[in-house]
């Protein structure tokens, strides 16, 4: 760059308006791609030249028009470990098919607190800045080419996965385990702790006027506990055990009493969580931290162990546990992600019980039967949200959620009132 000149002046600027106060960067971006260097004759570096200053007023046009004239949201990207800033960013617009969400609640996920904590979900890593979020209401505000306008206005749950409709497990209806499935938070697909987002208008449920905004955020967990006693074959005769309390837990136990479930056996450490499962369905309560809690659950079940075991803590112990405590011939359906890339079990009852482990992938086509419990009185949802916080405070949320503090089942995200 010595032996250069800047050229700060050019033929186009006679017809093109540059903003009236560019940013510092907008004048180091004039600086940097204006650059001409001197004794230049030879014509195609003076194209490249030409290119670089049109390249350095669209720039300064776009800077000054994002500024200016396209709508900015906050959102909240997370850039490392424990890591989250908010940004300025445009909002995003609706392709066709799509429709434009402003975005009201969204539920804070222990996989969201995976992200935020460990920058990974076992093989998959954070490589550039996410937004996370993926339990999320809201309003849609615009609807792009194909849809139909009247959809202006609806209150919507989201469904955070895309899958691609045309593989082979979509095309047998198996579209959650897609294997090219973008879903909200997850990488390289941006999710909804922002103010506004665009989705496949198909994805985007319209809500019973009854529902509350954070409950309708709530259908996310609620469907993947629907889910869950589907893809477990569940019967009324059941025994049931669900371990852990969160979000997922809690709804794994409302839709085993909506099934009618002869026994519900709930194991989780924090008091208001067992307390709260007691309340929406569980018939028995045990703490894994008491020393005994496999002994506890052979003696609910009169020595013969449950018939299905539903892990959803992710934690080391609990599938160890889940399969000394099933039934022989019983079931361990495993939900909970772990920190650690893999699942322990106890070998010898796993194989001479001739244990059937099921593991289970989010949630397939059950969120509008979990509105309709919802609007049937069937469940109660909106006691998942146990606290609040604003946008700007994503951070807060997520250490809460990781350190399970003050009975905390879900901390919802309030993105706009
Ligand atoms: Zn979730
Ligand atoms: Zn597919």
């Amino acid at each position: 760059m010595k032996s250069g000149i800047y050229r700060t002046t050019n033929p186009l600027s006679k017809t093109l308006s540059l903003p009236r106060n560019p940013s510092s960067s907008a004048k180091s971006a004039i600086q940097t791609l204006t650059y001409i260097p001197s004794r230049v004759n030879v014509p195609w570096l003076q194209m490249v030249a030409c290119a670089r200053i049109v390249c350095a007023w669209v720039y300064c046009c776009t800077n000054g028009f994002l500024k200016g004239v396209i709508r900015i949201m906050k959102a909240v990207r997370l850039h490392g470990l424990r890591d989250l800033r908010t940004h300025d960013e445009p909002v995003p617009q609706p392709m066709p098919g799509e429709v434009q969400i402003q975005v009201k609640s969204v539920g804070v996920c222990a996989s969201d607190g995976h992200w935020y904590r460990d920058g990974r979900i076992g093989s998959t890593v954070l490589s550039a800045p996410l937004i996370l979020g993926h339990e999320a209401s809201g309003v849609i505000i615009a609807v792009g080419e194909d849809v139909s306008h009247e959809r202006v206005g609806e209150r919507i749950a989201i469904e955070p996965a895309k899958p691609c409709m045309k593989c082979e497990f979509c095309l047998a209806g198996h579209y959650n385990v897609c294997p090219n499935i973008p879903f909200f938070g997850t990488p390289p697909t941006d999710g909804c702790f922002c103010e506004y987002v665009c989705w496949p208008a198909h994805l985007a449920l319209k809500a019973p006027d009854c529902m509350s905004f954070d409950e309708i955020a709530m259908l996310e967990p609620m469907a993947v506990g629907v889910y869950a006693i589907d893809l477990a074959l569940a019967k009324p005769t059941d025994t049931v055990l669900v371990m852990g309390a969160g979000a997922i837990g809690l709804s794994v136990i409302q839709a085993a009493k909506v099934l009618g479930a002869a026994q519900i056996i709930v194991s989780e450490p924090i008091k208001e969580r067992r307390e709260l499962a007691l309340k929406l369905g569980a018939t028995d309560a045990v703490n894994p931290g008491d020393s005994d809690a496999v002994a506890a659950v052979q003696a609910l079940t009169n020595k013969r162990g449950v018939d299905i075991a539903f892990e959803c803590t992710g934690a080391e112990q609990s599938t160890v546990d889940a399969s000394r405590m099933v039934k022989v011939l019983g079931k361990v359906m495993v939900i909970g992600i772990p920190d650690e890339d893999f699942y322990h079990f106890d070998a010898s009852s796993s194989r001479r019980k001739e244990l059937t482990v099921v593991f289970v992938r989010r949630s397939n086509l059950t969120t509008e039967r979990s509105m309709e419990l919802v609007a049937e009185k069937k469940i109660d949802i909106a006691s998942y949200a146990t606290h609040r916080y604003p946008l700007e405070q994503v951070g807060e949320a997520m250490e809460m959620m990781i350190s399970k503090r003050d009975g905390v089942v879900r901390a919802v995200i309030a993105v706009s009132d």
